[in-house]
Parts: C-alpha cells; sequence; structure tokens
C-alpha cells in the first residue's frame, strides 16, 4: 500500500501534497508501463487543476518559515536527502529501468548524477551573498541582498527522471524556495519515490511538494498561470516550452526553460580518431539517444572519415539491445511506440532522399518498442534528420572538408544547446569553441554532464543554468537597499 513509510521497492502512487500521500480529488488514476514490454507497473494519481491549486497553496504555506530557516538548516536537510538517495540507489535505479527503460548501469550512474546536484546545492545554499557597492554620496550606503524568489513550479521530462528533478528542486530548496513538481507521465514513480526520501529527510510539509499527473495541459495551465507561482523551471520539448513561455508571460514569471537540441559532433583532420569514437558512442548512444545534449549531427573531416566509420561500425556493432534490465544490454527500448515511429519516419525519409544505410542492427525484440543501432551516411542538411532532434539510437554522419564550412553547418539551425568537436591543434580548438553558437561545448569529450558545470542552452534551447554557482542564481532575486544613514 502506498501509505508504507518506505515500501523496499520505494513504490508510492499518490500526489504529495503537504507531506501527505493523496488521491486525486476525481479518483482518477493513470497506468505507468514499463516501456520494454508494455506491462503496467502501478496505478497512480491522475492530479487535475484541483490538486494544482491544493499544491501550490500548500507551497505557499510552507514558505514563509522555509525562507527564514538558516541556509545551514536548509543545507543540513538537503544533505540528509542526498545521503537516503544514494543509500536507497538500487530501489531508485531498479524503479528508473522499469518505468523508463534504461540500462540499469546507467540508471545507478543516474541516481549518483542526481543525487550529486542535491549534495551540491547543499553546499551551495551556504553561498548566496550579496554586495556592499560604495555609494555616491557620504549618508548613503547601498547594499544588494538575494532572496528567494518564492514557489516554484517544475515541469519535467522522462528521459532522465531522477537527474531533472533534482537539478530543478535542490537549487530551488537551497535557495529557500518551496516548489511544487509535475514529473512526465511516463516516469512519475522515480519522481514521487524522491519525495518519499525527501519526508524520511526530514523536510517541513509543503516545502516539496509532487503532482504526477496524465493531464498535462490542465495541470500545466494552472502552474504557469497562478499568480502565486514566482518561477518555472521547465525541461522538455522547444514546442511546449515556447506555450509555457507564453501563458506565463500574463503574470511575468521568471522561467529556465531548457529545450530540444541539435548538437553537431565535429572530428576535424588531426583528432584522435579513436579518442572521437568514444566520445561520439557515448554522446549518441546513452538513454538509446534520447538525451537533449546527444550528438544529432556527425561531422567527420575528409582526411579520417573513412578510420572513423570503419572503428563506429565496429563499436555499434557490439552495442546489445534489449530490455534494461537484461544482462549486458547497453541500448534499452524507447519510451514509447511514438517514439519508435518517429525515429523510422526520419530514418526513412533520409534514406528516400539519398542517404545510406552503412549499418542497421538487425531485432529480436519488438519492432514497436525498440529501434536497432543504425548508422546513415552520406546525411546532409536537407533532411529532416539534420534539422529535427532524432531521440534515437541513430548515427548520422556528414562529411566536411575546411573548418569555415563546418563552423557554418554547425550553426545553421534554431537550436543551441550543446556541441562537441575533436581536435588538437590548440589556436583551432580556442577559435571553433568560440566559433560555435551553443551553451555548452564538448572538446576532445562526449560526457560534458556535471553538477558543478553550468548546464543550458542558447537560440531556442532555452535559457536558465542548472549546475554550477550559476544553477542557484535561478531562484533568487536581487535587491537592493538605499540607506541614508
Ligand atoms: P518530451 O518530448 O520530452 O516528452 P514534452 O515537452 O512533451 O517533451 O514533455 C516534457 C514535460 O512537459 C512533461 O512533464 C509533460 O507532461 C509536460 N507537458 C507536455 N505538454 C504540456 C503542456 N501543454 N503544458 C504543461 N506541461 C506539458
Amino acid at each position: 500500500r502506498s501509505h508504507d513509510k518506505n515500501p523496499p521497492n520505494l513504490v508510492f502512487t499518490e500526489a504529495l501534497i503537504g507531506n501527505e500521500w493523496c488521491p486525486a480529488s476525481s479518483g482518477k488514476k493513470f497506468a505507468v508501463t514499463d516501456p520494454a514490454s508494455g506491462k503496467v507497473l502501478a496505478e497512480v494519481a491522475d492530479c487535475g487543476p484541483q490538486e494544482a491549486e491544493r499544491a501550490i497553496d500548500s507551497a505557499a504555506s510552507a514558505l514563509p518559515e522555509w525562507k527564514l530557516q538558516t541556509a545551514r538548516e536548509r543545507a543540513n536537510l538537503l544533505q540528509n536527502w542526498y545521503k537516503l538517495i544514494v543509500e536507497h540507489k538500487e530501489a531508485l535505479a531498479q524503479l528508473m529501468t522499469a518505468e523508463q527503460g534504461k540500462p540499469l548501469a546507467e540508471s545507478r550512474s543516474e541516481v549518483d548524477y542526481g543525487a550529486s546536484f542535491v549534495r551540491w546545492f547543499a553546499e551551495e545554499a551556504n553561498r548566496t551573498d550579496g554586495d556592499i557597492i560604495p555609494a555616491t554620496n557620504k549618508e548613503q550606503r547601498i547594499i544588494v541582498i538575494r532572496e528567494p524568489i518564492g514557489v516554484v513550479a517544475a515541469i519535467t521530462p522522462w528521459n532522465f527522471p531522477i537527474a531533472m528533478i533534482t537539478r530543478k528542486v535542490a537549487p530551488a530548496l537551497a535557495a529557500g524556495c518551496t516548489v511544487v513538481v509535475k514529473p512526465s507521465e511516463d516516469t512519475p514513480l522515480c519522481a514521487l519515490a524522491l519525495g518519499a526520501l525527501a519526508i524520511e529527510a526530514g523536510f517541513p510539509e509543503g516545502v516539496l511538494n509532487i503532482l504526477p499527473s496524465n493531464q498535462a495541459k490542465e495541470v500545466g495551465e494552472i502552474l504557469t498561470t497562478h499568480k502565486t507561482v514566482k518561477k518555472l523551471s521547465f525541461t522538455g520539448s522547444t514546442a511546449v516550452g515556447k506555450l509555457l513561455m507564453k501563458q506565463c508571460a500574463g503574470t511575468v514569471k521568471k522561467m529556465s526553460l531548457e529545450l530540444g537540441g541539435n548538437a553537431p559532433f565535429i572530428v576535424f583532420g588531426d583528432a584522435d580518431v579513436e579518442g572521437a569514437v568514444a566520445g561520439a558512442m557515448i554522446s549518441k548512444f546513452r538513454n538509446a539517444g534520447q538525451t537533449c545534449i546527444c550528438a544529432n549531427r556527425i561531422y567527420v573531416h575528409t582526411n579520417v572519415y573513412d578510420e572513423f566509420l570503419a572503428k563506429l561500425i565496429v563499436r555499434v556493432i557490439a552495442l546489445i539491445t534489449g530490455p534494461g534490465a537484461g544482462e549486458g544490454v547497453t541500448i534499452g527500448p524507447l519510451i514509447n511506440a511514438s517514439a519508435v515511429a518517429k525515429v523510422k519516419r526520419l530514418v526513412d525519409q533520409a534514406i528516400g532522399k539519398g542517404a545510406v544505410l552503412t549499418y542497421q542492427a538487425e531485432l529480436t525484440h519488438s519492432t514497436d518498442r525498440y529501434y536497432p543501432p543504425t548508422i546513415l551516411t552520406e546525411v546532409d542538411e536537407s533532411m529532416d534528420i539534420a534539422q529535427e532532434e532524432i531521440f534515437g539510437p541513430v548515427a548520422t554522419i556528414f562529411k566536411f572538408t575546411s573548418e569555415e564550412e563546418v563552423i557554418q553547418r554547425a550553426n545553421d539551425t534554431a537550436a543551441g544547446l550543446a556541441a562537441y568537436f575533436y581536435a588538437k591543434d590548440a589556436a583551432q580548438i580556442w577559435r571553433v569553441a568560440e566559433a560555435l553558437e551553443y551553451g555548452m561545448v564538448g572538446i576532445n569529450t562526449g560526457a560534458i554532464s556535471t553538477p558543478v558545470a553550468p548546464f543550458g542552452g542558447i537560440k531556442e534551447s532555452g535559457f536558465g543554468r542548472e549546475g554550477g554557482k550559476y544553477g542557484i542564481d535561478e531562484y533568487l532575486t536581487t535587491k537592493y537597499l538605499n540607506w541614508q544613514i
């Protein structure tokens, strides 16, 4: 029963409002399924506008006391939460693989990665320093203080069911804000498990509220238009981000938007090809290609093209597709059938326009749930696959000859989240790093995510930064005091 304090599998199925587990007032529930099998894992409360209002009220009542706690007190609670997440790593990882599909090894790393934001922002809670500014006359003192923005709403996606929540919630709580989270309808179980551990960690009631819901539009409308909510942090698709931005305009909410990417991955002529292939494997195939920073367009210089492709094929052949909990599996199912259909559409259209199917694994599993690891060559920018986020295990290879040309092609997209390149020449590295119009650039690496650095994009990939010393700024306002003494 979901009222158990901490069942061994950490499965909770009701909304968390004011530290109470609550059913939806409509009595409605929705099914959470295992993407590997379609099996129903749990029936979860389907929160609607009423629960959204209640959760916002609960966060609002908790705010006055929470923001007056010392930073150290908030940090201590975040540390407790961090320890509990790490302690329950295995149960959380199993839950994640069950509802999201990623290989168990990746789920375990995500639990660590997700927990690391809680630890990081526990530390940052103590560093929201202000300033004293030299005044313009003798009788004046000018002081700058940083205050929590207030009640925060967070809407999160399914591809990282834990980390996308902790990197919003931890800095918000550290700053002294209270939070309402609406996790993805595909992965509410990880969110609720985090909530259960937060209660156990000792957070006061109403500080963290979690609304599982299959009514994203209706709940989203409340979260984006309610006067009490002062900030919305969203990670998800660009289309939904744009809609939420419009909805937030009515009450001028502060926002952080982490939207879609279209990452170029450039291998220059003098690059360490072995390293570039390893980086491409991580960047492209992690989470079966379902990350917003996945290499979406792999540009390879003609000098190293044959070597790169030959080595990449060997590595892609070695991928093992299957249920995330399966022994040795490296590529799990995609999140649902429409995700598979989308990847198929992009690949078919590219082939129709002249791309070459250089390698495609044979599937031994359901073709509705899985997409086979694939390499497409002779890809160009006229194809949809170069313009849209693939979100599947398909490496698309483009050829180039000059730096100027590849920079122009790499930047020719509305997205500006992550980019990667492999090169050796120091002057070129500096030049290219500056020329790429992206919020994050991996140089001779395919792995850029870390809690100590600012994650986020430019252009239509959004704004705001998560992680690093910058991450907490998103939840603080700057107040200036002009004091005549
Ligand atoms: P993805 O392609 O990653 O599923 P979405 O943008 O559809 O991206 O989903 C990200 C989050 O946004 C999820 O929690 C989803 O429920 C939520 N969402 C989707 N549509 C809306 C909407 N109209 N209003 C508010 N939230 C939404």
